[in-house]
């Protein structure tokens, strides 16, 4: 392909896209093919002669939308959303052809620099405590990663590193010494990272791989499936009882299930007055900000307020994925830490080969050091383009609006308390319900049954797609109304698919 065939086979491909999202509506949310369908439709080896891009071109129709779960469907609302925006398309288009690994500034300085500069203004967008600014007091910043497990695991990383900085003392253990490696053996073997039963399973994988023993802490409805300090002092004292030393805690800004929000003042205050370790001391638990869905509710003030996210410069690292909910296309996870240090003594390795005079200089940032694979992509061009065509107004107007699309869906869920319960929300556009019927006696293990076939119907119908969760037992439907095409008249199909549904299931 030449830049002349380049040049029409583009064309045909932007106008196909334009297309989908114009059509968008009238496919199935869920692909209805068979496991293996593709093996069927496709030859058993590579080509010998290359193709030409027409005949390439018809299979995307014919063999690939077939097999495709349409995300970007007003219909879905299942899991999180996987936002995107055609200006979010666009720096794919352009970071595609300038196709780098800029793993150092010198790689491509305007790579480096760009994502410096646009994660300063989206932590600024999101009224981040100052601390998590490059340009901040403690020299902190944010990073692009590939996805909101990536940036527990590298939170989790300097983590460790830092807490075996403060906690084998080079004065008893020097550096180099067998004392030293013996004694980093002895206390990794002690350590261990904290989550609770609501935080997602990328805390627990980060654990994994790192080889550090992992403590889930049980939360549950009466506090609305969030963390609070009294229950993470009993969590810590009871740890240390059994010789283990925390050192790490993700807490969560709309955790998966239900989007709950732990208590960061009460976990601000019993870290404070931790009677082992206290906040801003050796040893002390970090604290890494898991904000992946819900974290781009931030750029309204009002939710700022509520969640009281000016405390989290008590914290160390803050993650969200601005491609769940900002409008900026899969991967796109911004980790923010509060001192870049902590990353870079943790993850810098030198080797010969990359060396070079702009990083020996030390005036620029190699973000090789603060992530943990070597190659990175240009990502920041796409989030760059997305803030300033839609620009913070933009934002706001599209988050408020999905916000309140969940609110009318809950209202709708009150207006009939004899077919549905909710059990959370809405929060962050999240609804969690089930089938009513406790009332009229009605066991946990009927309505989950109810529940599960309401859920089944509505997703036979091919209009809409919701997911499930399991809340202290009782099988619930979560019902997400946050992606960028779906508009009320949506909403309202949805709704009234559902009542259709559990109409019939429960008269049955
Ligand atoms: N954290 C939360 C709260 C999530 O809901 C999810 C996924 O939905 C993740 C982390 C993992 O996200 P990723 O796919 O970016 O690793």
């Amino acid at each position: 392909m030449d830049s002349q065939d380049f040049r029409e086979a583009a064309a045909t491909a932007i106008d196909d896209i334009a297309s989908y999202y114009d059509n968008l509506d009238d496919r199935n949310v869920v692909s209805t093919v068979e496991p293996g369908y593709l093996r069927k439709l496709l030859p058993s080896e590579a080509p010998v002669e290359g193709e030409a891009w027409t005949d390439i071109h018809k299979d995307i129709e014919g063999k690939i939308l077939p097999g495709i779960t349409h995300w970007q469907h007003p219909g879905f609302h299942a899991f999180f959303p996987c936002a995107t925006s055609f200006p979010s398309i666009l720096g794919e288009l352009y970071s595609a052809a300038l196709s780098g690994a800029c793993f150092n500034w010198i790689c491509s300085p305007a790579v480096t620099e760009l994502e410096t500069i646009v994660l300063d203004w989206l932590a600024k967008i999101l009224g981040l405590p100052e601390c998590y600014l490059s340009t901040g007091p403690t020299r902190g910043g944010g990073v692009i990663q590939g996805s909101a497990s990536e940036a527990v695991l590298t939170a989790m990383v300097a983590a460790r590193d830092k807490y075996l900085r403060e906690t084998v003392p080079l004065e008893q253990f020097p550096e180099g010494s067998e004392a030293r490696e013996d004694a980093i053996a002895h206390k990794r073997s002690k350590m261990v990272a904290l989550a609770t039963t609501a935080t997602h399973s990328s805390t627990k994988k980060a654990s994994i791989i790192l080889g550090v023993r992992f403590h889930t802490i049980a939360v549950h409805a009466d506090t609305g499936y969030s963390l609070t300090g009294p229950v993470l002092a009993k969590t810590l004292a009871e740890l240390r009882a059994r010789g283990l030393e925390p050192f790490f805690m993700t807490a969560t800004m709309g955790t998966t299930d239900t989007c709950a929000v732990d208590d960061f003042a009460g976990i601000v205050s019993t870290l404070k007055s931790d009677p082992v370790h206290p906040a801003g001391t050796p040893g002390e638990l970090w604290v890494h900000i898991d904000a992946a869905y819900a974290g781009s509710a931030l750029v309204l003030p009002s939710v700022r307020e509520q969640v009281s996210i000016s405390l989290i410069e008590n914290f160390h690292s803050f993650d969200m994925n601005m491609h769940k909910w900002l409008l900026t296309n899969f991967d796109a996870s911004c980790l923010f830490v509060r001192d870049r240090n902590w990353f870079i003594q943790a993850l810098t390795i030198n080797q010969a080969v990359y060396g070079n005079k702009a990083s020996e200089g030390g005036l620029v940032t190699d973000y090789r050091e603060w992530q943990i694979p070597l190659g990175r992509r240009f990502r920041s061009l796409k989030i760059w383009f997305v803030l300033r065509n839609y620009g913070v107004k933009g934002l706001q107007s599209y988050i408020s609006r999905t916000l309140k699309l969940g609110e009318e869906f809950a209202d709708s869920l009150k207006s009939r308390p004899d077919l549905f319960e909710i059990l959370t929300g809405p929060n962050f556009a999240l609804t969690v319900f089930r089938v009513a019927g406790k009332e009229q006696g009605k066991s946990d293990e009927e309505l989950n049954a109810l529940t599960k076939a309401v859920c089944e119907k509505i997703n036979a119908s091919g209009r809409m797609w919701v997911t499930s969760t399991v809340l202290d037992g009782r099988f619930a439907i979560r019902m997400v109304t946050s992606v960028s095409t779906t508009e009320k008249e949506h909403v309202d199909r949805a709704w009234k698919i559902l009542v259709e549904a559990a109409e019939e299931i429960v008269k049955a």
